[in-house]
């Protein structure tokens, strides 16, 4: 059946693994999103649709770029780390270190879990393709800067949308949403030439696209990788924060090898009666200890 819809920007279709990131079977399939805009067709599980999009130029799903970090962020915390255990003034303590010492410094830091010189690296990113609900589970993460698109001054007539694969993927559920989707959008922008861009927007969906800009420096990004790449974190973070990985593994792979979800690091999941299933739980969970 034709079904058409307002539009599909993309089945996240690869499955692209990390080094030491397996990604399973089970969270490949949840890694998918759509961003709805325009009329195109659902016929062929989305490969049309995605072929379309791309060829017309169309933004394909979440984008996560690394716009900025800290000049040579792992010789930043080895010279941090160096700092602590040197007697050397400022000019010795920051030259002569060679590669070798900067690995040696960051391993030792890492391995006795003493992270503060991993604070002096930031980096900085731009998101967009994300849902709201993305966005409200990123803010939870107190120990960073963000930027947001702002629903105040930035109209939302025609706002693009998240669709989770779930919905995505069932017919059924996809009418629904669409539906109700349509009929948000006619609302907001009868109600924004009636009111306040600040007061139409109390009808907008989670689902609603937002933009960000992030900054957040390595220790708290250990923090938000360890949290977000478990299974148990939401599909839509959960590939944020893979995308997030890959861009810091990609300047600072020395700060960002070892990282992973907590099953990957330790061996045993803290998740207890929560827990994916992924690996055996050792029954304790976060927070017992
Ligand atoms: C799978 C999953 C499910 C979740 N479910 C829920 C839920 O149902 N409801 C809900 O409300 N949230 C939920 N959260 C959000 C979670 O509770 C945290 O708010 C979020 O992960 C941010 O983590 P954080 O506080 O460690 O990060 P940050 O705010 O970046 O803090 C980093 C670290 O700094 C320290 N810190 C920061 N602020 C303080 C402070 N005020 N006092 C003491 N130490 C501080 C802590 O050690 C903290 O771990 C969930 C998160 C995950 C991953």
């Amino acid at each position: 059946m034709q079904v058409a819809i307002a539009a599909i920007c993309a089945i996240y279709e690869s499955t692209q693994m990390l080094p030491g990131l397996p990604i399973t079977g089970e969270n490949a399939g949840e890694a998918g999103f759509m961003v709805l805009s325009g009329p195109i067709s659902l016929d062929d599980e989305h490969g049309e649709s995605q072929r379309a999009l791309r060829s017309a130029g169309r933004r394909y799903g979440m984008e996560v770029r690394l716009i900025n970090h800290t000049p040579d962020p792992e010789i930043t915390v080895a010279v941090a780390a160096r700092r602590c255990y040197s007697s050397l003034g400022s000019e010795e303590v920051t030259s002569g270190l060679s590669p070798e010492d900067v690995k040696k410094l960051i391993d030792t830091i890492v391995k006795a879990g003493h992270l503060s010189p991993t604070e002096h690296a930031s980096f900085t990113f731009a998101i967009e393709g994300v849902s709201r609900s993305l966005s409200h589970q990123l803010v939870r993460h107190r120990i960073a800067s963000y930027s947001q698109q702002s629903q105040r001054y930035v109209g939302e007539s025609g706002f693009e949308c998240v669709v989770p694969p779930t919905i995505a993927r069932n017919r059924e559920a996809l009418d629904l949403f669409e539906k109700q989707i349509d009929g948000i959008r006619e609302t907001y922008s009868k109600l924004s030439e009636i009111v306040p861009k600040e007061d139409a927007r109390y009808i907008l969906p989670n689902a609603c696209e937002t933009k960000l800009i992030m900054t957040m420096n390595c220790r708290s990004l250990y923090n938000f990788f360890e949290r977000r790449l478990c299974n148990r974190a939401q599909w839509e973070i959960r590939r944020l924060a893979r995308e997030m990985l890959e861009c810091v593994r990609e300047v600072a792979p020395g700060l960002f090898s070892w990282i992973g979800s907590p099953c990957e690091m330790h061996g045993y999941c803290p998740e207890g009666k929560m827990s994916c299933g992924k690996i055996k739980s050792n029954g304790i969970q976060r927070g017992e200890v």
